[in-house]
């Protein structure tokens, strides 16, 4: 008998015991392979020395002290290593606690910088469907997942939604990259020449979409003409990079791979690698100078942002990072996956797409792969292999299709960035077995 309201109100998870490297152990001894990093947090896997020690160290020294009093050395040191190698223009972070206050912080601030610059007409936010930026309801509303939405759609601020760059679902027959890149890019000019140019905020995106869509990368040149159209009309450019950022594409920011660089970029989840929950929106100078020199105060703030324990325990991610050189396997392991994943599910008559990039990749699941009719929601082919991976020790992140069609179950896979080629082997062969197992 359960106490805690769980995700399911219909079934309790296995209890996790311990956790080391890319495993997880529940209290019947049974060992998952963490595939996904739980929702591609765990980028170091579990039990690093390094952040323990870094934690350990922190709590003895100060475990909380409040914003508005002080700041600590771990929050400055985040600050600065975030910055060192943050993209052009990013010069100052704001903390917080996860992603979706990350996303709120963003818009928030999106917000107040036009009111101190004197346009305070601006008010649109325009974002895209098949996104995800969040559940609370300034993010929910960001986000352009509808069965997400549907129940809470009272409650939630006014947002614009164009189409993702979706390759794969939305690439007519014979578009070239450069034809869709400008066709999708074309999209969010049509949406701000119909609102008003000078009345919308900021336009919104994953980099590379996350869970929604299931590591979805933007076609070359999309991003480029995006930042253009904004500078065109004076829009924000916020990217999220919660699921996609920190490392987990193989390069630090997802957006250094597109050339351009986001007026507010949010991160999240790898940030503490599952140790500690935080996340952050990285500003550009403009929009910090607007405050100080307007208000000098961001309206905003949480009891938790800055929290020293959850500093700590970024800074010392970010060092391993960088001081054990993951990027670099992040790319090799990442091209593996891909190639295994090609071998094992490029004939399947089942798997419609194979995508992603570093270790953020996925197989997007259909009925039928001439049309890419998707399975009938109602069957839950997701839920399904969940369950199917969990019976084989396997950990992956699979989510369901849409009503309208617009996009399959597919199955997200984000392991941790110290995986070794005998990893990716397992994971891809108990992945294969649990795909097999519900629509061999
Ligand atoms: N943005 C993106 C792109 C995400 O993937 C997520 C989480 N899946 C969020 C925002 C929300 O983050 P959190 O769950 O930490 O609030």
């Amino acid at each position: 008998m359960t106490r805690l309201m769980h995700r399911s109100l219909l079934s309790t998870p296995p209890v996790a015991t311990s956790a080391r490297g890319i495993e997880i152990f529940d209290a019947d001894g049974r060992a998952y392979i963490d595939a996904s990093g739980g929702a591609a947090v765990s980028c170091l896997g579990h039990g690093h020395p390094a952040v323990l020690d870094a934690m350990r160290r922190q709590m003895e020294a100060v475990a909380y002290a409040h914003t508005s009093f002080f700041t600590t050395e771990a929050a400055e040191r985040l600050g600065e290593l975030l910055i060192e190698d943050a993209p052009e223009g990013l010069e100052y972070v704001y903390l917080v606690s996860g992603g979706s206050e990350a996303v709120e912080a963003a818009l928030k601030m999106a917000r107040q910088y036009f009111v101190e610059i004197g346009q305070p007409q601006r008010r649109h936010i325009i974002a895209r469907r098949q996104s995800y930026h969040g559940n609370t309801l300034g993010a929910l509303a960001t986000g352009g997942n509808e069965w997400r939405r549907q129940q809470f759609r009272p409650l939630l601020i006014e947002t614009h939604h164009i189409d993702p760059c979706f390759s794969y679902r939305f690439r007519e027959e014979g578009e070239t990259d450069e034809q869709y890149a400008a066709r999708a890019a074309g999209a969010l000019e049509e949406k701000i020449l119909e609102l008003g140019p000078d009345t919308v905020l900021a336009f919104v995106a994953e980099t590379v979409v996350g869970a929604t869509a299931g590591a979805v990368p933007p076609v070359a040149d999309y991003f480029r003409r995006i930042r253009e159209i904004c500078d065109r009309y004076g829009i924000l450019l916020i990217l999220d990079e919660v699921m996609c950022g920190m490392g987990r594409t193989g390069s630090l920011h997802a957006c250094e791979q597109e050339g351009i660089a986001p007026d507010l970029m949010t991160i999240a989840k790898g940030l503490g690698g599952g140790y500690q929950p935080i996340g952050a929106v990285m500003v550009s100078g403009k929009i910090y100078d607007a405050i100080r020199a307007g208000s000098g105060f961001f309206q905003h703030g949480h009891t938790y942002m800055g929290h020293p324990m959850a500093a700590a325990a970024a800074v010392a991610v970010l060092e391993t990072i960088r001081g054990d050189n993951l990027l670099t396997n992040v790319r090799a392991m990442g091209d593996l996956l891909d190639e295994r994943l090609r071998a094992r599910f490029g004939n399947h008559h089942h798997v419609g797409d194979i995508r992603g990039r570093g270790l953020f990749r996925a197989i997007e699941l259909v009925e039928d792969r001439a049309t890419k009719r998707p399975f009938a929601p109602a069957r839950k082919v997701h839920a399904a292999i969940k369950k199917e991976a969990m019976a084989r020790g396997l950990m992956v992140y699979p989510m369901g299709g849409t009503i309208d069609g617009a996009r399959g179950d597919h199955v997200l896979l984000a392991p941790p960035f110290i995986v070794k080629p005998e990893d990716i082997d397992r994971i891809v062969e108990r992945l294969g077995e649990a795909v097999d197992a519900v629509i061999g």
